[in-house]
Formats: C-alpha cells, structure tokens, sequence
C-alpha cells in the first residue's frame, strides 16, 4: 500500500485541488471576529466551517463558527499563515487513533495543524 486513499480518490484531489498548493485562506470568526490564516500545503479537501477552539487563537473559551473566505478573497494575502493543512505520510495515517480522522484522509482531507518551520 502506497497510498491510503484510493486511486479514483487520489485522481479526483488531484483534478479538483491541485491549484491551491501553496494559497493561504483565511477562517473568520463570526462570533470573535478571530482570523485563523492557513497556507494550504498538499492536495486535498477543507472544510468551509471550522468550530474555534484555543489552538486556534484569538478569544478564550469562543467556540463560534469560523467560516472559509473560499480562496478567491485576495485581502488574505495580507495575513501571515499561523497554521497549516497538510496530509500526513502513510506512518503518521497508521498511528492516528480517530477512526472519523482516517476516513476523513481517506476521502481527501486535509488536517490541520500549526505551521511547521
Ligand atoms: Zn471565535
């Protein structure tokens, strides 16, 4: 096994994603006005809404709805990305306990993380 998504997966990322490798989009609080700026590092799929938690920064113990500005917003190009969607290597995938985790890999999702030096 090479890959952990299967090959019409693979191809449908590939057609469907591939233009945002490197493009930063920005999540917009609707509750704390908060921004959470991510570079997009592989091929893959995002969610439009993320829920705010501390990892994220911005305002404590907010959960609000941090809604994606789709990537045609070209003002995000002001912001410094502080987080990172990447796809982890086979190893990484095989060690991960979430089972909903997997099979959103498996299906073209990216995960998010801080950004990586
Ligand atoms: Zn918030």
């Amino acid at each position: 096994m090479t890959s952990f998504m299967s090959e019409d997966t693979q191809k449908w990322i590939d057609e469907k994603c591939s233009a945002r490798v490197g493009m930063v989009n920005v999540w917009e609080c609707q509750a704390c006005e908060h921004k959470l700026v991510v570079i997009h590092r592989h091929t893959g799929v995002t969610p439009v809404v993320l829920i705010h938690n501390a990892s994220y920064g911005g305002a404590e113990d907010c959960s609000g709805q941090m809604v994606s500005w789709g990537y045609l917003n070209l003002t995000q190009l002001a912001y410094e990305p502080t987080h990172e969607f990447y796809r982890p290597d086979l190893s990484e995938y095989a060690k991960l306990e979430s089972e909903p985790m997997k099979a959103h890999l498996r299906d073209g999702g990216l995960i998010l993380r801080p950004l990586q030096q």
